[in-house]
């Protein structure tokens, strides 16, 4: 006869303890699940462009299937820093100033291991990306969030200065903003670096929706150069070309902060897809002004969203950048948001992302959704239409 040992599992204490699936995982499967018109995580329902497509296939055909350098294909930093001189007039130094990395999300979590130690303390604004506060739990820093009220969701720079303590490691800043779709102004920019030059410490600014800005003056760290030399700017192809699914994404920043996301960088990923990036190489040095009509691409997509919903009973926030539209939904129903995107799902066949689960603390009753534009015109009148059944 033979016994089954028994085990004893060692205790498992979680790192995040109060970390869950994300709420884009969740409404995606639920839409899903339910056959309702998904604008709730945010990527394209529509494909990126063909000839990338093409330049793709014929990376992988044509032997580009081996590491790339740790610090990614010199190519394709050279057609980043050509892309961020035309953009924003900066010249940035190819070899030691841009690193290629799998996604934003990689960069962030790179720049954050490598800058915080146990204790120190980190800038947020609330709402803020789901991705920041676990990255800074996990290399033992502290969260302290400053709050955007609506409608502009700028910042509050008296409230901003309150928080800056002599632990302040890094603020972590994002503009254009998900979720909310709104956008600092310059002004804004060179209000944070009047705060911050005499302390010691870092901005990270994740950019990634940076070409998706409406206004007509365009912001970002780029521009300002004395924050520049103080900051990690953070983009991603996966928006500016309709990809979000490659996850290819780079950082900018000067020599001494790059050397150290560098550090790790290479144990984390190594490098980046090689084909892909080989291919985002070519197409950018062969149509180097396309990201510079992503703004009006995505105007058109806000306008027809926001025309289709004029006259349905739902508020329609401000959305100055992003592919994010904020609604109001406070004249239609008293559930909290997080219900109310479950019951939208169920009785009107659409999937929006609840703007609550982004706040340490969210504001009373506030009852605001999130919906993603980033959709075939068709797909946004049939969700308009359901919305304005309501
Ligand atoms: N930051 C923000 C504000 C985002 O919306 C996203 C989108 N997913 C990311 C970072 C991560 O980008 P990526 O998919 O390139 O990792
Ligand atoms: N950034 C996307 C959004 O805000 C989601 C990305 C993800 O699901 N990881 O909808």
């Amino acid at each position: 006869m033979t016994t089954t040992p028994s085990f004893t599992s060692p205790i498992l204490l979680s790192k995040l303890p109060a970390t869950g699936v994300t709420i884009f995982s969740r409404m995606s499967a639920l839409a899903n699940e339910k056959g309702a018109i998904n604008l709730s995580q945010g990527f394209p329902d529509f494909p990126p462009d063909p000839r990338l497509l093409e330049r793709a296939s014929q990376a992988l055909l044509t032997g580009n299937n081996q590491y790339s350098p740790m610090t990614g294909l010199p190519l394709l930093r050279e057609a980043i820093a050509g892309l961020i001189a035309r953009h924003y007039g900066r010249s940035v130094h190819v070899a030691d100033e841009i690193t290629v990395t799998s996604g934003a999300s990689e960069a962030i979590f790179d720049a954050i291991t490598a800058l915080i130690k146990p204790g120190d303390e980190v800038v947020l604004f609330d709402p803020a990306y789901d991705l920041y506060e676990p990255a800074v739990t996990l290399a033992g820093g502290v969260c302290k969030r400053v709050t955007l009220t609506a409608p502009s969701f700028r910042p509050d720079w008296y409230a901003f200065l309150e928080v800056l303590s002599d632990k302040t490691r890094l603020v972590l800043i994002n503009t254009p903003h998900n979720p909310t779709g709104s956008c600092w102004l310059a002004e804004d920019l060179e209000q944070l670096w009047q705060a911050v030059q005499h302390h010691d410490l870092y901005v990270l600014s994740d950019e990634v929706y940076e070409f998706i800005q409406f206004n007509d003056e365009v912001v970002s760290v780029h521009k300002h150069p004395e924050l520049a030399q103080r900051s990690i700017v953070v983009s991603s192809f996966g928006k500016s070309f309709h990809l979000t699914g490659w996850k290819v994404g780079y950082v900018v920043a000067p020599a001494n902060l790059t050397a150290e996301l560098r550090k790790v960088h290479q144990y984390v990923t190594f490098c980046t897809a090689t084909p892909l990036q080989q291919a985002l190489a070519e197409h950018l040095l062969a149509l180097p002004e396309e990201s510079a009509g992503l703004a009006g691409f995505y105007r058109q997509k806000r306008d027809l969203l926001r025309n289709a919903l004029a006259n349905s009973r739902f508020h329609l926030l401000p959305c100055d950048g992003t592919y994010f539209q904020l609604l109001d939904y406070s004249d239609i129903s008293d559930l909290d948001d997080v219900a109310f995107c479950e019951w939208l799902i169920d009785e009107i066949g659409v999937a929006a992302i609840p703007i609550s689960v982004f706040y340490q603390t969210p504001p009373d009753n506030q009852r605001v959704i999130r919906l993603c534009f980033a959709k075939a015109d068709d797909t946004l009148m049939e969700a308009a239409q359901r919305l304005s059944a309501l």
